[in-house]
């Protein structure tokens, strides 16, 4: 198998496997799945996890909806508020063609939508504790009183509980967060309630009141989610295939996989380590990187030689998944397939 480097390497049994364990997951719990799909930004996975049982998916932009609708999915969730007429009117020929729900925090975002006269549900997004964007649990019956008031359907409320990730116990921050969200659609009757995120959703599933899970991770999963306990290293799907070009030190191995593959994001869970990931089967870390270099520590003898080809674990796959064109799907020792990363850097 030569596979010229760095490559985004997807591992096509457990991909499977992550899919049907967080449906099941669902399943058990009794809430509707809707994965978060700016993890993969593949039509194919899309298909993989609808196909599994997906209600529909979640996005963060109007260009990763757009693709998605595109690929076949006709449900769609865009978790981020819309701004500015250009995107208004996309919105608008998108909700002709697919179900569509927006999240929003405003009056202004609500009005603009509502003027632009686009058949679209609308989810008020809560501040549970990440303080990102969101109203707080006590201000949604207002605002989603006011944003009916314009003509919009609300079908709910949703958050990304993202503190979670700052938290030593995830079922005490998932169950703090559930209790707000039950706050936050008291007034609404038949309220979807949707929380978002890997390490927490096997919690929320199982919490009274929350209906809908958008985990978008768990597809591949990285460093991030094995230090918190939401994966183990034989779940892994995704890794950077990169091939050593410099030994110019017994203790250091140069490989092509910098910045510009990797990202700069650093494990995200308390106390983690400082680095840009991990080579899989070793653990060696790449303890610094530049753009296209990658730096890995290795332990004096290491058998690593220039040619060498290695499997990099990244410690947070999306912004990964969004630097590669395509993966290259693999089962075994076997390429099986090269999927087009279909949204990559649609930001808009
Ligand atoms: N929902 C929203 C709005 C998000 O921002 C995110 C992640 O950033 C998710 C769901 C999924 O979270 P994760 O990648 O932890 O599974």
């Amino acid at each position: 198998m030569a596979i010229d480097t760095p490559a985004l390497l997807i591992d096509g049994d457990r991909l499977r496997a992550n899919v049907a364990a967080m449906a099941a997951a669902a399943r058990d719990g009794g809430v509707a799945l809707r994965p978060h799909a700016k993890t993969h930004k593949m039509v194919e996975v899309a298909a993989l996890q609808l196909e599994a049982g997906a209600a529909g998916l979640t996005v963060a932009k109007l260009g990763e909806a757009e693709v998605f609708v595109d690929g076949g999915c006709e449900d769609v969730l865009i978790a981020y508020p819309l701004i500015g007429d250009t995107k208004l009117e996309r919105l608008v020929a998108l909700a002709r063609r697919a179900r569509v729900a927006v999240a929003l925090d405003s009056l202004e975002v609500a009005r603009a939508l509502a003027e632009a006269g686009a058949e679209i549900r609308v989810r008020i997004e809560v501040d549970t504790g990440q303080h990102r964007a969101g109203v707080l649990p006590g201000d949604v019956a207002a605002l989603a009183r006011e944003v009916a008031a314009l003509g919009l359907h609300v079908e709910g409320v949703m958050t990304h509980e993202g503190q979670a990730y700052a938290a030593e116990d995830l079922a005490a921050a998932t169950h703090e967060a559930a209790v707000k969200m039950r706050e936050a659609a008291a007034s609404l009757p038949d309220a979807v309630v949707s929380l978002g995120s890997t390490p927490t959703a096997r919690f929320a599933a199982r919490e009274p009141g929350v209906t809908e899970i958008r985990p978008g991770t768990y597809v591949f999963q990285d460093r991030t989610q094995i230090a918190h306990g939401a994966a183990t290293p034989k779940d892994l799907a995704a890794f950077v295939l990169a091939t050593v070009v410099s030994r110019p030190a017994p203790d250091r191995a140069i490989v092509d996989a910098g910045t510009k593959v990797l990202s700069s994001d650093r494990l995200n869970a308390p106390g983690a380590p400082v680095d840009f990931g991990a080579i899989d089967q070793t653990g060696w870390p790449l303890v610094r990187a530049s753009e296209e270099h990658g730096i890995v520590a290795v332990p004096p003898g290491a058998s690593l030689r220039i040619g060498d080809q290695v499997r990099i674990v990244p410690n947070h796959v999306c912004p990964v998944v969004n630097l590669f064109d395509e993966a290259v799907v693999v089962e075994g020792d076997r390429e099986i397939a090269r999927w087009r990363v279909a949204a990559r850097g649609l930001s808009r």
